[in-house]
């Protein structure tokens, strides 16, 4: 099984294939398709808001993170050299609560859960593809430092411990979302009495006696004021991205309904702080997961664990049902949705089983073959290139498999050349969606078996179908699945379930 470690043997891998053509994408910042030209030549610096770690992880935090690794995967096959980060909110009043309940300390819990959601996304392969994994936690002094500066540039005010941000002193705050002015009004945001406007919001909250706290220092008005606390939630991402990338990026992602306030707070705060502008050239938004209606939230305790399905459809099949849906759009989540993905998994994994079991020899029809696979590659690059439509490239993965198969039911050898060249494009596309990357069906057959399904055949001729019916179950019960087509057998190696094949 090859696992792509690191994001620097990324590189090394995709360096060569230079970018050919134009990519476009939906930037929210704009409501429109733009070309990507990244701020430095064939660099490019994400961030995606990560996970408050209290709880497990569940299948809607797997949609985000698989929409956003399939992106950077394809960033990476066109040869940018992506740095791609995603926080750690390891602070917050979540961790606070759970962690009393259960007796144990905020950090204790925090950890825990950090742990298992690396394992989570090691599992579904979205790890090893994010460069760092930043911790709120390591980045107080930076945002000590970042709120210095909103304080020296009149963006920030302080209320008995607390800081907030003065929104009214930002002249684009809804660029982003939107919104009209009485709208955020509706958001009734961290109620506080002295705060200038309702929707100012947070930028360091005083603690309680026994919350976890730290001690920063800040000028405000020539005079150092010692501030006990704790940071807000917006402040962690712009601290850790001017800190990791500077002022400025290419791209930012996150669930559509951080847009407001989460994003916007962090353009307010880094514009402002920075004077650099757009912080972020692109935004990236994806759909969220439904169940029932409803959105899969920890807080609506309606979710199924990433582990959950993992264990009973295998990862490949949650990426599939991820991936069948444009990134930008929702899924109504339902069971069936995962077992259409297996089932779609299997008629793949079938397909190019057959065709790697084929005898390799001289056939003409094999320069066709690759001729049409080629083809199809392109269509896949096509949709990718249009903002990322993983359905419209799954389908042109369906039908490279399709026209596979049928050239093996047809044909008793392929030429080694074309052989090699295609399962090459089919493992090219393959790792880009992170779908086939099983090696199950590169196992070598004993003779032992193929004496057997040998013989089935020629029970078969001989009419003798029970005999051959008894056979094709022995076969079965050791993963290999029987075709007959126009008097040939065909045999492949199965895709069993998840646990056997995973
Ligand atoms: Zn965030």
């Amino acid at each position: 099984m090859s696992v792509i470690n690191s994001n620097n043997i990324n590189i090394i891998i995709y360096k060569y294939k230079l970018i050919g053509e134009i990519l476009k994408l939906y930037n929210s910042l704009s409501r429109d398709m733009e070309e990507l030209i990244p701020l430095n030549d064939r660099k490019i610096n994400m961030f995606v808001c990560g996970q408050t770690v209290y709880d497990d992880a569940h299948i809607g935090h797997a949609k985000t993170y698989i929409n956003f690794d399939v992106i950077v995967r394809w960033l990476r096959f066109k040869g940018y050299e992506v740095k791609y980060v995603q926080n750690i909110t390891d602070v917050d009043d979540k961790i606070i609560k759970r962690a009393r309940e259960n007796g144990i300390s905020p950090i204790e819990l925090a950890r825990e859960y950090e742990n298992k959601l690396m394992e989570d996304m090691d599992s579904i392969g979205v790890k090893n593809n994010v460069s760092v994994y930043p911790r709120s936690h390591d980045y107080i002094e930076q945002i000590r430092e970042q709120i210095q500066l909103l304080i020296e540039g009149g963006y920030a005010y302080a209320i008995d411990g607390d800081i907030y941000y003065n929104v009214s002193k930002f002249g684009d705050y809804t660029k982003l979302s939107g919104m009209s002015l009485n709208e955020l009004k509706e958001h009734r945001i961290e109620p506080k009495e002295g705060k200038i406007n309702v929707y100012d919001f947070a930028l360091w909250k005083s603690s309680k006696l026994d919350e976890p706290s730290w001690d920063i220092t800040l000028n405000i008005g020539g005079k150092n004021e010692v501030f006990k606390g704790r940071p807000g939630w917006h402040i962690e991402d712009t601290a850790m991205t001017a800190t990791v990338f500077g002022p400025q990026y290419d791209i930012h992602g996150g669930a559509k309904e951080l847009m407001f306030p989460h994003h916007t707070n962090e353009i307010a705060q880094a514009e402002a702080a920075f004077n650099k502008k757009p912080f972020v050239k692109y935004w990236l938004h994806s759909g969220v997961l439904n169940i029932k209606g409803e959105k899969m939230s920890k807080s609506l305790k309606n979710f199924i664990t990433i582990r959950d399905v993992v264990k009973k459809y295998g990862a490949e099949a949650l990426r599939l049902m991820v991936e069948s849906t444009h990134y930008r759009k929702d899924i109504d989540f339902d069971v069936k949705l995962l077992e259409e993905a297996a089932n779609r998994l299997s008629v793949m994994y079938t397909a190019l089983s057959m065709f790697y079991n084929m005898e390799s020899g001289t056939n003409n029809e094999s320069k066709l073959l690759l001729q049409r696979i080629e083809e199809y590659k392109k269509e896949f690059g096509e949709a990718m290139d249009n903002d990322f439509n993983t359905p419209l490239a799954l389908s042109r993965i369906s039908a490279m498999l399709d026209e596979i198969r049928n050239f093996s039911e047809k044909n008793n050898k392929v030429g080694t050349d074309e052989k090699n060249k295609i399962l090459n494009i089919v493992g090219e596309v393959g790792r880009v969606i992170g779908i086939l990357d099983k090696d199950f069906y590169k196992k070598t057959i004993t003779e032992e078996l193929k004496g057997l399904i040998e013989k089935r055949a020629n029970f078969r001729k001989e009419g003798k179908f029970g005999e051959a019916d008894a056979i094709r179950d022995k076969l079965n019960e050791l993963d290999i699945g029987i075709e007959d087509r126009d008097g040939q057998t065909i045999w492949y190696w199965k895709y069993v379930s998840a646990s056997a094949a995973f």
